[in-house]
């Protein structure tokens, strides 16, 4: 067994932690409050770290599939033994040489932003001599809950507007070298509790069997999203969702009568919900000062460790929390980086601490390293411990490095 603080000695700081039996535990939990037979995709893009990814791929249970969005995450998501027809490729902006890897490698499945986006898939599945099978990801023109980050009901880069789809409808349906099989909708991240989870899952089985009847819409396939909660850099547990499996049921079995036999196939997703809680980041005090009546405490992780989204307002840590009884120091936590930007939390409760010390900020196991500004300041990468059972069974770090290509002569 390895305590925080001799995996802080032995690996240095700052530290990633990530313990594969939580990444079980969610697996299994939120398996379970979903009906059975639904799909559950990982969206890799919350933390692509092999030992995680084959994690949820492994072991006892069903496994989870992969959601992808370059061709770094394919990559990731074969090598963690995740089959390319268990793939879902998304995003609103896939070049050619995305799809041309995804499709050689064999992924089928597409989420669609847009019917040039849909073209582009097209023109190449063609080229590749095969059919590639779409979502139509769309955009509803209404929402209900209210989460951190909303990605419907106005402009936007996702989707396609429900409003004009059924216009489209004979036009999409038309697109050589691909098969419209379904809808994608992913509203959310975060969703507020229980209750507000469930609306907008119940938003998106509507939207798409209106869709289905009114604009001839195929169904074969229905990804209704996510929004699973879990905190993130503050301490705290998952939500649960004891109602959530009832509630769906219910619905799809009035909406969707044969969901049953797989008519729809159902699929749900999450990034978060997955690995967040497996994650710990270990930090440790280098200076702590005062100036002007205020206490700074100076960790050797920033933004470029963790958090480093939040300067877009999103993913925020509002506040780092670490983890340990609270004292009486009241104290801003900043990195180590050259610009005021790099504060994890102002003026918040702590423990005593003293330079030297290291603190551990929980639940950051889904968007910490890849989700920093590792490049900012040319600091190493932390590196990255995981654990099961309590024994280490890997040690990496991500290294970001300059490549030399050759200098190319100016055409013309
Ligand atoms: C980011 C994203 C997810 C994962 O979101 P979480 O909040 O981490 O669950 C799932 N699906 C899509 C389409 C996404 O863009």
């Amino acid at each position: 067994m390895s305590t925080h603080a001799e995996l802080a000695e032995r690996h240095g700081t700052p530290l990633y932690v990530y313990d594969l039996d939580r990444v079980d535990a969610a697996r299994r939990e939120l398996f379970a409050a979903l009906p059975a037979g639904v799909d559950l995709y990982y969206a890799l893009k919350a933390n692509p770290h092999p030992d995680l990814v084959r994690a949820l791929r492994a072991g006892p249970g069903r496994p989870c599939r992969a959601e992808i969005s370059s061709v770094g995450e394919l990559a990731a998501a074969l090598a963690a033994g995740c089959p390319a027809d268990e793939c879902l490729y998304t995003g609103p902006g896939k070049t050619d040489t995305e799809l041309d890897q995804a499709l050689a490698a064999g992924v089928r499945l597409f989420s669609v932003e847009s019917p040039g986006d849909l073209r582009r898939i097209g023109a190449h599945a063609t080229r590749h001599g095969v059919t590639a099978d779409c979502l139509l990801r769309v955009n509803a023109a209404t929402g209900t809950a209210t989460t951190s980050i909303r990605m419907t009901g106005r402009p936007s880069q996702f989707g396609m507007d429900s409003e004009t789809l059924p216009g489209l409808m004979p036009e999409l349906l038309a697109v050589p070298g691909t098969r419209i099989v379904g809808a994608h909708l992913f509203t959310m991240s975060n969703a507020k509790d229980q209750a507000g989870l469930f609306a907008e899952l119940e938003h998106a089985v509507e939207l798409a069997t209106r869709l289905a009847h009114e604009a001839g819409l195929p169904l074969e396939y229905l990804d209704i999203g996510g929004g699973f909660a879990a905190p993130y850099a503050v301490p705290g547990r998952r939500d649960r969702y004891p109602r959530l499996r009832a509630g769906l049921e219910r619905l799809l079995d009035e909406r969707l009568p044969r969901w049953r036999d797989a008519t729809p196939r159902v699929a749900c997703e999450s990034g978060r919900y997955l690995v967040g809680d497996s994650g710990t980041l270990l930090t440790r005090v280098v200076n702590i000062k005062e100036s002007r009546g205020s206490t700074f405490v100076i960790l050797d992780a920033g933004i470029n460790a963790v958090g480093g989204l939040s300067g877009l307002g999103r993913l925020l840590p509002a506040a780092v929390g670490v983890e340990g009884p609270v004292g009486d120091l009241r104290a801003s936590l900043v990195g180590p980086l050259c610009t005021p930007g790099d504060t994890l939390a102002r003026d918040v409760p702590l423990p005593a601490l003293e330079p030297g010390d290291v603190v551990a900020v929980p639940n950051v196991g889904a968007y910490g390293v890849t989700a920093s500004l590792m490049g900012f300041l040319s600091r190493p990468a932390p590196t990255e411990v995981v654990v099961r059972a309590g024994e280490v069974v890997s040690v990496s770090r991500l290294e970001p490095r300059r490549v030399h290509e050759p200098v190319k002569a100016a055409v013309g």
